[in-house]
């Protein structure tokens, strides 16, 4: 049989998601349960990826079907598309799998032209309403369709509004509304150059097309790249018939949630606009009002969505996102979806779900985005700063945090700025999804019109960014880039602070405190503790970064690199000695100068990890990383030495390297001047003996990581020259004490030949950002000027730096684990590169059969979270298989 590429919403379900998108499978679900849907049917993802192969084309074999479709909608309705009787109105809504807010394009109203709005209009009584449709549709297929640009009918609007004396798009009458409507299809009309379709059928394939279209703009590439979504994935689109929130006054339209998405709390929260239609609630434009009102402007619709909102929780076992119309005092369900929330509010959801009974402490575990955790552990407002600094305006508290930073007003500006490090705050009018990237680079968002489920604020909650919405009190002059407020002119570049949990703004700039993780985020990552398999472990160089790691839950350091220490100012002058060294004995007498200062550095790591294991990496950069470039520090250098500045030039010169990132580097430097390993050695293991003797109830057993091995017989001579250093000060010492000695895989060449490797090596760790530039042959630093094209091109949708290529480097790690374990059963494999941070990356570790991931200290509690994920998903995985 022939795939079927449309489904009624009767012969869909919410396990269809794949097929039907998340809204599709969630209409058919509420339709199954027995909501009132107004109904209609879905076309799959399916057709869109065909679409996509068939060049950007609707086959004729998808055209009939969808054709068929319809037909079958205008009998369930007992409407007919183009009808002069009883015309039939449709939506046209994407709906890919994951939800992506505010990415793709909605059409309402679609089916009216010049006899069917008259129809309408006659009939119901109401021309007023059958213009106001017309208007929108004609506006929402120009903007959507042919890409006119919303500004252009929003301008004629305002002219309307402006002759006439009025604010509101509901002050307009239908013959107003019936002059809107004409000026907008002649504004088509000259920018398109051809006239408004008239036939709802054309419409109808066009809108379809639209919406197939949208996966692909640049907003939706964006959104996809930050949120692992596929490309292949597509979206589906839904046809569905309308219902009319714009009637008159015993009607609206409202969007909301069965839980407070900013705090948690269990409660009823929302907006609703009466007499309105679509985004109107979200757009912005007029100020909604709560949903508590409902009660009393629909006390019958009220109530019953009361019932549905109970109902859907208990479906879904989840705090629930919905939107619905009320026509003429009926009610009825346009979508529900599992509800955006911020991070503190999906730890409480998911606390309280679990004490209600509804779901299990693994489904917790499951239900919080790893990344949003990102936003709880950074720093929020100081108190006491906070108290002394005036507030100087206040608005809705539209998504949490802390923010401070230099106003902006545009998002290309706060991309810029923040592009060349400069902490910024973005002001605007109202956010459309254009604005994604502005609001991404922003500290925090402060929006002049728009409710809590603005886009601003949706979009502000889903990143975990700090957003203020709705500050009416603001006169803006957005082209002048400078607002008023409090009776003070702001400018671009002063700086503000908002307070996304008050609402709160500041004049200025307020410091801020780091983060505790306690209350409802202590019992989760415990629960994350109890279920997974990966330990997680932190890079850290500095005993402030371990410690911070710790009061994360990291179990480990897996990466402590040493150079750090050498480009300490008070040290750079022993290292430089050293490397301007011309024997042995002159280098040997630097380094010794070198080695206390190491030992120390590593003591005070030991201290703060608290007897957890700590691997230290040996040396890694090319030296010449650390001499002088500038004349007067050569001088001095060359005073300092007693040698002349054209030697230290000369010196210089001789450590020059064209491609130093493939030069003189990593075990290569221990190759060429052991006694740098030696001392190195030496360091490591009298800091772990000292530390040893401060805590006996402590188990040192130091780790010692040889970088940048491509060949075994380079780990065996650089970890002789180690075991014969640590061996004697051991022994000397009297203990007994353990010690590893293991190798970063970084080189493709070590992982194809990792069983020979493993055989001198105690651990291996995957050192993933050599790994992929070396594997890819590009490198990290230079990746940024090519790879804009890759992604324009679908070349590449991610940045392998950020996220594991597991396809390609992938392939290394888990070849490098099954060799090296079939020489060396006891091997201890773990993953230090930035990947380690990176849920998707990290599961892929749990499925390879890593032991640990180290991430830098900040993601540790994502790792602990997704390490936990990929633990329950595989055992759900194989319980399914059973
Ligand atoms: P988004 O994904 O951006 O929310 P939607 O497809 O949900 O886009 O629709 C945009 C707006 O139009 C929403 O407010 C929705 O409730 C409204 N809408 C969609 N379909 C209908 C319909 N059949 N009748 C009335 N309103 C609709
Ligand atoms: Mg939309
Ligand atoms: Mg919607």
């Amino acid at each position: 049989m022939s795939k079927k590429y449309c489904y009624l919403f009767t012969e869909g379900n919410a396990g269809m998601r794949e097929l039907l998108g998340g809204k599709g499978a969630n209409l058919a679900e509420m339709t199954n349960i027995g909501l009132p849907v107004p109904q209609g049917f879905t076309i799959t993802t399916e057709a869109c990826t065909q679409y996509y192969e068939d060049d950007q084309k609707i086959n004729d074999g998808i055209m009939a079907e969808i054709m068929e479709y319809i037909e079958k909608m205008e009998q369930i309705t007992g409407k007919k598309f183009g009808d002069l009787e009883n015309p039939l109105l449709v939506s046209v809504r994407s709906g890919a799998r994951a939800s992506m807010p505010g990415m793709m394009d909605t059409i309402l109203n679609l089916g009216l032209n010049e006899t069917v709005v008259e129809v309408l209009a006659r009939k119901s009584g109401n021309p007023r309403w059958a213009y106001d449709c017309y208007r929108r549709f004609i506006q929402m297929y120009s903007d959507v369709v042919m890409e006119v640009g919303k500004k252009y009918f929003e301008q004629l609007i305002d002219r309307m509004k402006a002759q006439k004396g009025v604010t509101l798009d509901v002050d307009l009458t239908a013959e107003d509304l019936k002059t809107l409507a004409g000026q907008f299809k002649d504004e088509y009309q000259s920018k398109i150059g051809q006239a408004f379709p008239s036939d709802p059928k054309e419409q109808l394939m066009g809108a379809i097309k639209a919406v197939f279209r949208s996966w692909d703009n640049p907003r939706a590439n964006v959104y996809r790249r930050d949120n692992d979504i596929p490309y292949s994935w597509g979206t589906a689109v839904n046809v569905q018939s309308m219902a009319f929130g714009n009637m008159g006054e015993d009607c609206g339209t409202g969007v909301a949630f069965t839980r407070n998405p900013a705090t948690g709390e269990k409660k009823l929260f929302g907006e609703f606009l009466t007499n309105a239609q679509g985004e109107d609630v979200v757009a912005g434009v007029r100020t909604p009002m709560p949903i508590s009102q409902m009660a009393e402007k629909f006390p019958e619709a009220f109530a019953q969505f009361q019932k549905v909102c109970a109902i859907l929780e208990d479906h879904y076992r989840d705090m629930q996102d919905m939107e619905f119309t009320v026509e003429n005092g009926k009610l009825y369900m346009l979508q529900t979806r599992n509800g955006k929330r911020t991070p503190a509010s999906a730890l409480k959801i998911a606390c309280d779900l679990v004490d209600e009974g509804q779901i299990s402490e693994e489904k917790a575990v499951s239900m919080i985005e790893p990344r949003s955790l990102d936003t709880l552990l950074h720093p929020q407002f100081d108190g006491k700063v906070l108290k002394a600094t005036p507030v100087i305006g206040s608005a809705l508290a539209a998504s949490p945090g802390a923010a401070c930073g230099k106003i902006v007003f545009t998002a290309e500006d706060a991309k810029a700025w923040a592009e060349r490090g400069e902490k910024v705050v973005l002001v605007r009018l109202e956010t459309s999804p254009e604005d994604i990237e502005g609001m991404k680079a922003a500290q925090g968002i402060l929006t002049v019109r728009g409710g809590m489920t603005s886009h601003a604020a949706v979009v502000a909650r889903g990143m975990g960014k700090c957003c203020v919405s709705g500050c009416a009190a603001i006169k803006m002059d957005e082209e002048g880039k400078c607002f008023e407020l409090s009776g003070k002119t702001f400018r671009e570049g002063d700086w503000l602070s908002l307070d996304g949990s008050t609402g709160k703004i500041y004049d200025g700039a307020i410091p801020t405190v780091d983060a505790v993780i306690g209350g409802e985020f202590g019992r989760v990552m415990g629960w994350c503790d109890k279920y997974r398999r990966l330990q997680v472990r932190t890079n850290a160089d500095t005993p402030y970064d371990a410690a911070q790691a710790r009061t994360f839950g990291a179990q480990g350091i897996g990466l402590c690199r040493t150079e750090h220490m050498f480009f300490n100012e008070d040290r750079i002058p022993a290292i430089r000695e050293m490397i301007c060294s011309e024997t042995v004995e002159q280098r040997e007498k630097a380094l010794a100068k070198l080695e206390p200062m190491q030992r120390g550095d590593f003591e005070g790591i030991y201290e703060a990890m608290e007897g957890c294991p700590v691997t230290i990496r040996f040396l890694d950069p090319p030296l010449h990383e650390f001499l002088p470039t500038d004349e007067a520090d050569i001088a001095l250098l060359a005073k300092d030495l007693g040698k002349t500045v054209a030697d230290i030039k000369n010196i210089i010169a001789s450590l020059h390297e064209f491609n130093p990132m493939m030069g003189h580097r990593g075990c290569r430097l221990a190759v060429t001047y052991p006694e740098i390993a030696a001392m190195q050695t030496r360091a490591v293991i009298k800091a772990a003996l000292n530390v040893q003797a401060r805590h006996p109830d402590w188990n040192m057993v130091p780790e010692i990581m040889i970088p940048l091995v491509g060949e075994v017989k380079e780990l065996r001579y650089v970890k002789g020259v180690v075991v014969k250093t640590a061996d004697e000060i051991i022994a000397a010492a009297g203990s007994s004490m353990k010690y590893l000695v293991g190798t970063m895989i970084e080189i493709p060449r070590a992982a194809l030949t990792a069983d020979e490797i493993a055989k001198e090596a105690d651990f291996f760790s995957f050192g993933t950002n050599d790994l992929t530039q070396m594997t890819f042959g590009f490198s990290r630093d230079d990746a940024g000027k090519f790879l804009g094209a890759y992604y324009d091109k679908k070349i590449y949708e991610n940045d392998p730096f950020a996220k594991l290529d597991q396809t390609g480097v992938g392939r290394l790690v888990d070849m490098a684990c099954k060799l090296g374990r079939s020489t060396n059963s006891t091997l201890h494999l773990g993953i230090c590169g930035e990947h380690g941070g990176d849920p998707a990356s990290v599961e892929f570790c749990h499925r390879t059969g890593l032991d640990y991931v180290s991430c830098s200290p900040f993601r540790v509690p994502i790792a602990r979270l997704a390490a936990a994920q990929a633990a329950i998903k595989c055992n759900n995985e194989a319980a399914a298989q059973k």
